[in-house]
């Protein structure tokens, strides 16, 4: 039998964890385009939006057939999303990092299924502006049970997350109601805040809240600075979200820990 090298297996690992990101990236974008929509995520098979021909599968090959194409439907030349590619080599990016980072253990599984969470929700709320309760609160059970199951998470920490993800953006939305009389951010945001105190625990959630709200400020600021956004649009805050979730996944921990330990003395 001819096979790798064993000094090659990390190398076979990481590449194969990098193709099933493409793949599961490829999955999110049926789900980002669909899901919202209350469309099957099965059926029909993928297929041109503008002139409705199938897509063969050799024309569904995630990122290469976007390049083999030059980013043109094969059949009426209307132009490909490049979100399509792009969704793909997040995915893979994140799962790649997660592998790096957990290599083959049941916490790479469940910060898989997290990262895949994290990337759909972000895309729908990037294209539709919701985040849709049908991943967000499965998603809440999914950490609590993540965390009785592998203890990275201790289960009273992952239970306070919940509480304090979810409370905390209770808060806002009911605080800036009352002040405003209008909506600021809404109760999705609160939902998508209790599904990462459940993955991460209350102590590297802090943190996930922390990054997303310095991001989201920031680019916030850029956009209206450089009048990309009018002062009443509205800037979804789903995606920022997702990158301090993804950011606290890696290392809130360590930033937490040398946070409590007096900054390392
Ligand atoms: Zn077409």
């Amino acid at each position: 039998m001819t096979g790798l090298a064993p000094e090659a297996w990390p190398v076979g690992a990481a590449v194969t964890v990098g193709l099933l990101g493409l793949a599961v990236g490829s999955f999110l974008n049926v789900v980002i385009l669909r899901l919202p929509e209350g469309r099957s995520l099965w059926r029909p098979a993928s297929a041109c939006p503008g002139c409705g021909t199938a897509l063969a599968w050799h024309d569904n090959v995630p990122v290469l057939s976007f390049l083999a194409l030059r980013g043109r439907c094969r059949t009426c030349g209307m132009a490909i999303s490049w979100q399509y590619p792009l969704v793909e080599i997040v995915t893979a990016a994140v799962f790649l990092l997660a592998w790096l980072e957990l290599g083959p253990t049941v916490d790479f599984v469940v910060a898989a299924v997290f990262l895949a969470a994290l990337v759909a929700i972000t895309g729908i709320d990037l294209r539709h502006r919701i985040i849709p309760d049908v991943i967000s609160l499965p998603g809440i059970l999914a950490g609590l049970v993540a965390s009785l199951a592998t203890q990275r998470v201790f289960w009273l920490d992952s239970v306070l997350g919940i509480l304090v993800g979810g409370g905390v953006f209770l808060a806002i939305v009911i605080g800036y109601g009352l002040v405003t009389g209008t909506e600021g951010m809404g109760l999705g945001d609160a939902k998508l805040g209790a599904m990462l105190g459940a993955f991460l625990g209350w102590k590297a959630l802090l943190f996930a809240l922390f990054v997303s709200i310095l991001l989201g400020g920031t680019v916030a600021s850029a956009l209206l600075a450089t009048g990309g956004v009018g002062r009443k649009d509205p800037i979804p805050f789903g995606p920022f979200l997702a990158a301090g979730g993804l950011a606290a996944l890696f290392w809130g921990e360590k930033v937490v820990e040398w946070y409590l330990s007096g900054f390392g003395r």
